[in-house]
């Protein structure tokens, strides 16, 4: 039985204090279903929270199965979380890039049981709250009262006691509230659910029994337990007391206690206010409320690791600040309007989108000095950043330009994203580059999370970089630890690279293209099927770990790209022709697959979404050659000068109007040789399509990326 005995709780605020809960007295039975109603800011977010051992009451006594918890420790607080309460809150705290089945699995990520066994707990769990057929989907698929049942299911994999529910159906319409209702019906058959809520109806429905609040005291209960039951209860609790005096104690450790630095962000700031931000704060948040609810320190740093190291926090040259931008695209300020509802008026949204998106305010971050910064406090290995800190990444801004002779024998860029944007446009007429341009005017990069939203998660990074480890080792102990090695070995030297498999041993088709191990026909046959709605054949081609250490990629300097047109005086890019292109790939740098790498069992959050791994060896190589290359130093001495086009760069002249432009231009020509000029104009005339003329913006927008 939980009983509440006189619980009272005082926050301080300002200069006075607030009288959260002033005294409560309740009971509750093992098994029923609670609803508790009453007025905003009467106590009943901090009477759950004080149950849930999330918040320490300031006098009275909670007493747990006849237990006191007045003299609990922090491990004894940590155990009854785990084993006893789980949350359901409003907002339904899942982490958005997993699936089903890893947002429940991952509330049993450190309870010691194994992952078969995590699986088969979090597939049951699912399975109750009816969405056993939906494990692989993610959040962002799901409807709300979906979502909400993923949060139950999560609330119920560590099989609790109590399930504690703080406004469920909060965000929720009638039809999908109804639904997680039954949910919560039914499983209170075995267990004790106490649910805050605001609505009197669905209480009334399906709850069988209704506590009323009014500033912090209860002002009506609608079945409190009889002088039986209450009897009943107590010789109930003291005969399992015995029992489990007699079973041994869990064998697994709880760690010590919370981390010294997390114990100090709880007392500064409350335990309830954490749990009330997790949405805000994201997933770092969450795994802390998680961590929090299933009371487990060693938990924290293990969620922390996995979510950070494919959640990294990343720290961009430019940071746009878009929410004037939304806020106008979701049209909130829609209720001020001063007319009456007799006829048709207009609403203003032309204007506004376009205002905001002129108004959008950038702030450019000075990343040269904050390396320098990081340098010097990571290599101080007492500094406290350096403890602090797993590893440290660096992006630059170029593309790793890495090519390979796919089954037809053509060189291939091994890219997905360039592959795509062939494809779709080739086959249905969208042009993804558009978007690529769009989001990076807006300040995001092309790998950061939100291009990868816009370009379709999957597709971008096949090569991604691995992370460093301290001390020159080519791969971070965080990254070996979260893999298995099925075949060969990792990457010792700058040009050794791995492949990288999922769970299943398997690889996406796109990437199986880029890879050059599949046709071209293969990718085209595909799209058309899709886009004609065709069934297709799956294809059931499979290769030796040996045929993969066997495929050759080569990658080539950026900066080899170019070379000087004497007739022009400007500067080609060899990749346009096919014999430009042979030329660079017979003089590129060979890169050898020497491994395959596969996630292994314990991993919830992989750390690499990409194929192929590098070592930052390899960026740094090429990042280092970049600087002996003719073009970069031309381009270097005339700052202000295209070597594409001998044009001034318009980034300089960013001010000017059309007038003005013109007249810049005007003068430019007028300081060049009667040659030069030609060049020029033949340069210009020469642009007779719209399909060129974009190319050649294209090519402009990228050459300032150069
Ligand atoms: P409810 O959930 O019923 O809306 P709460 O339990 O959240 O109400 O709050 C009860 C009272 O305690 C309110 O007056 C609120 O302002 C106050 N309160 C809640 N949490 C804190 C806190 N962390 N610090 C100070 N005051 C708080
Ligand atoms: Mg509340």
């Amino acid at each position: 039985m939980l009983e509440l005995k006189n619980i009272k709780k005082d926050y301080p605020a300002g200069d006075g204090t607030v009288h959260a809960l002033k005294g409560i007295d309740l009971k509750f039975r093992r098994s029923e279903f609670v609803s508790i109603l009453g007025p905003s800011g009467c106590g009943k977010t901090t009477m759950l929270n004080i149950i849930g051992g999330l918040d320490q009451y300031t006098d009275g006594d909670l007493v747990i199965n006849g237990k006191s918890t007045k003299d609990f420790k922090d491990r004894d607080w940590d155990s009854y979380r785990n084993h006893t309460i789980g949350f359901v809150f409003q907002s339904y705290n899942l982490i958005p890039h997993q699936t089903v089945l890893q947002n429940v699995e991952l509330a049993l990520t450190l309870s010691g049981v194994s992952k078969a066994e995590r699986k088969k707990r979090a597939v049951k769990a699912l399975e109750e709250v009816g969405l056993g057929n939906q494990l692989r989907k993610r959040p962002s698929e799901m409807s709300g009262g979906q979502m909400q049942r993923v949060a139950i299911a999560r609330a119920l994999v560590n099989n609790p006691d109590i399930i504690l529910a703080d406004e469920p159906t909060g965000a929720l319409d009638t039809e999908t509230s109804i639904q997680v209702m039954e949910i919560l019906k039914r499983i209170s058959k075995d267990r004790l659910i106490i649910m805050v809520t605001h609505n009197p109806e669905l209480a009334e429905t399906y709850s069988s029994r209704i506590i009323r609040m009014l500033d912090g005291t209860v002002t009506d209960d609608s079945a409190p337990l009889s002088e039986k039951e209450v009897k009943l209860e107590t010789m109930r609790d003291s005969t399992d007391q015995e029992q489990s005096r007699k079973k041994k104690k869990p064998s697994m450790s709880f760690g010590t206690a919370f981390s010294l630095s997390l114990k100090n962000l709880f007392t500064k700031k409350g335990r309830t206010t954490l749990t009330a931000f997790a949405g805000s704060i994201g997933i770092i948040g969450i795994a802390l409320v998680l961590s929090i609810s299933q009371g487990f320190t060693t938990y924290i740093d293990a969620i922390q690791e996995e979510t950070l190291s494919s959640y990294p926090l990343t720290i961009e040259k430019t940071n746009t600040d878009l929410t004037a931008l939304m806020e106008t695209f979701m049209n909130i300020d829609s209720t001020d309007a001063d007319h009456p509802l007799d006829k048709v008026y207009v609403k203003p949204a032309i204007y506004d989108i376009i205002d905001a998106m002129n108004n959008m305010e950038s702030t450019e971050n000075d990343l040269k000095s904050f390396k320098s910064y990081l340098e010097k406090e990571d290599a101080d290995t007492d500094s406290d950043l350096h403890k602090a800190l797993n590893g440290i990444q660096y992006s630059y801004n170029f593309d790793m330009l890495v090519y390979t002779k796919n089954v037809d024998g053509k060189i291939l860029r091994s890219d997905t994203t360039e592959l795509l944007q062939e494809l779709m446009l080739e086959y249905m007429n969208v042009d993804m580059s558009s978007m690529t341009t769009m989001s990076e005017s807006f300040g995001f990069s092309s790998d950061s999370p939100m291009m990868s939203m816009f370009s379709g998660g999957a597709s971008s990074n096949l090569w991604e970089e691995m992370l460093a480890g301290d001390d020159g080792a080519a791969i971070s102990d965080v990254l070996k630890n979260q893999y298995d090695v099925v075949y060969g070995d990792w990457p010792h030297n700058y040009n050794e690279i791995v492949l990288v498999l999922d769970e299943n041993n398997e690889l996406n088709d796109m990437a199986l293209y880029a890879l050059g191990l599949t046709s071209e026909e293969e990718a085209a046959n595909m799209i058309k099927a899709a886009t004609n709605q065709e069934e297709v054949k799956r294809n059931t081609s499979t290769w030796s770990y040996e045929e993969i250490c066997n495929m050759e990629f080569r990658t080539i300097l950026n900066s080899d790209c170019y070379s000087h047109d004497a007739a022009t005086g400007l500067y080609q890019d060899l990749r346009d022709t096919d014999t430009g292109l042979q030329y660079l790939y017979d003089n590129g740098i060979s890169l050898k697959v020497t491994g395959i790498i596969r996630p292994n069992k314990d991993t919830t959050a992989p750390m690499l979404n990409g194929s192929i791994g590098y070592t930052s060896d390899l960026t740094k190589y090429v990042v280092e050659h970049a600087k002996e290359s003719d073009a970069i130093a031309a381009q270097l001495e005339d700052p202000a000068t295209d070597i594409f086009t001998g044009l001034p760069f318009q980034e300089a002249k960013g001010d000017l109007d059309d007038a003005g432009k013109a007249e810049e231009l005007r003068s430019y020509i007028s300081t060049l040789s009667d040659t030069d000029k030609a060049a020029l104009y033949v340069k210009m005339m020469s642009v007779p399509t719209e399909e060129e003329l974009s190319g050649m913006v294209a090519q402009a927008v990228d050459g300032k990326s150069r």
